[in-house]
């Protein structure tokens, strides 16, 4: 039972670390993970200079609840050029936190980088990197799952089930959208992990489990990410 996708009031999300803790152990939830956004200029973020006392900070929440809850420190990378400065951040730093999120990648209406782009940074980053609520289904509509999939392993990189509806189409979630992609995926190395990017409703904390229904369905319990942490 996980929620590895939540913001604060560090960068645009309404309630404080502790109060998103509180609420995964109120909805029973074995990991929790704060992931604010970093330095992009859609939103409030964590600045530039800012990313080492935010993963100090979530680091003594997470030995505070330690015997509760594992509580994971990530960040929430938006991937367009134009809003995030890659050249600017330092790797070595965003190595230390536990994965990273990258979101609108292949996404051209967000104008987010293509995959292969961020293949080119993922060599640097010696943590888990993830694609949060990506539209997998239409961003790769032309790409062949089995090709997908075996760049996703060869890179280390994880998929987010997003079941919020922030994220989604035809009051559906995106990987509603993509199961030909899912229903290929047991069996391989890539790992999925379940997020549902809370930003103001704290009940959005516990909101897992149209995605855990989904995992379910497509037999996924051995990619789930939670083996790793
Ligand atoms: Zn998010």
């Amino acid at each position: 039972m996980m929620n590895l996708h939540n913001h604060t009031n560090l960068s645009d999300g309404r309630y404080p670390p502790r109060e998103i803790i509180e609420a995964g152990i109120e909805f029973g939830l074995t990991h929790i993970a704060i992931t604010d956004h970093y330095m992009t200029s859609k939103v409030d973020s964590i600045p530039y200079d800012g990313l080492l006392s935010y993963i100090e900070e979530i680091k003594v929440l997470s030995e505070e609840f330690q015997d509760t809850i594992k509580v994971l420190c990530g960040v929430e990378i938006d991937s367009c050029k134009d809003r995030t400065d890659v050249s600017k951040i330092s790797f070595e730093d965003l190595s230390t936190l536990d994965f990273v999120l990258f979101e609108y990648v292949q996404n051209d209406i967000w104008n987010g980088m293509p995959l292969w782009e961020l293949l080119g940074n993922r060599e640097n980053i010696k943590c888990p990197v993830g694609l949060a609520h990506n539209d997998i289904g239409k961003n790769f509509s032309h790409t062949r799952y089995e090709e997908l999939i075996a760049v996703l392993e060869a890179n280390n990189i994880f998929i987010e089930l997003c079941p919020s509806l922030r994220n989604s189409k035809l009051n559906k979630p995106y990987y509603h959208f993509a199961e030909g992609f899912f229903s290929s995926l047991s069996g391989s190395e890539v790992l999925i992990s379940i997020g549902t990017d809370t930003h103001s409703n704290i009940k959005n904390v516990g909101n897992i489990h149209d995605a855990m229904d989904f995992i379910d369905r497509f037999g996924l319990e051995d990619n789930l990410i939670t083996k790793i942490f």
